[in-house]
């Protein structure tokens, strides 16, 4: 993997610190979080707040890991996904803002926020519109404990990277004119393509992990 991700950020002329790894560790139990941790990863990516919750205990001595929510949450886990993860990258409504701030503020913390963008309707149904980023910038900026971070987005799933890139350069777009830092955008299949495109944040699962255990198989690791 990190073969990879220095090609690609040497033939973009960037630098391997332009670029966070996120390791998606969902449905992987936290004995793969803890093997990837000891082997230097310290971005963990999970898509489900109750999946998370369940191997969280097992983890709590990962004193420099950092937990980002990459799947769709719903206001109603907002409390529940503040006191877990380090950095949500789903916000995708003002009511969500709301309630990860007050979330936030609860806990006396700072939570690192980014706007999850449908950029076609051929995404998933979660994400805002990139006509509604001012609306959801204007309501991130009254709230004092979260720090809006950037973009992230998900193109239709294809078996050609080429068929991400007009998506990342879409939301490396809205991100300058938004003056947001961070671009999330890049999985195990088109990850070269967002370097290109600027991602700052890729996030990988099957590359690093394998596949995916299948959900009516258990989820503890054969070994
Ligand atoms: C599962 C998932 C990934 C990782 O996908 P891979 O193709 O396994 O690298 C990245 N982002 C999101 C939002 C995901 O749900």
């Amino acid at each position: 993997m990190e073969e990879r991700i220095a090609r690609a950020v040497k033939q973009s002329g960037r630098s391997r610190s332009d670029v966070t790894l996120v390791a998606v560790s969902k449905k992987f139990s936290a004995a793969y979080i803890r093997a990837a941790y000891a082997a230097g990863i310290r971005d963990f990516g999970e898509n489900y707040v109750q999946e998370f919750a369940e191997k969280q205990t097992a983890l709590a001595d990962l004193g420099e890991a950092r937990f980002h929510l990459i799947g769709h949450l719903q206001s109603n886990k907002a409390r529940l996904a503040c006191s877990l993860f380090d950095v949500v990258q789903t916000a995708d409504s003002i009511r969500l803002i709301e309630r990860l701030q007050d979330a936030a503020a609860a806990r006396g913390r700072l939570l690192d926020v980014l706007l999850e963008i449908k950029l076609s309707p051929e995404q998933a149904k979660a994400g805002a519109a990139p006509d509604d980023i001012p609306q959801l910038l204007g309501a991130a900026q009254k709230c004092t404990h979260l720090r809006l971070r950037g973009l992230m987005t998900m193109p239709p799933w294809s078996e050609d990277p080429e068929h991400s890139r007009p998506y990342f350069r879409k939301l490396a777009v809205l991100a300058r004119q938004y003056q947001l830092r961070d671009l999330s955008m890049g999985m195990s299949g088109d990850l070269e393509v967002a370097i290109e495109e600027g991602a700052t944040i890729i996030r990988i699962g099957t590359a690093l992990f394998g596949p995916r255990p299948k959900p009516q198989t258990s989820t503890i690791p054969a070994a």
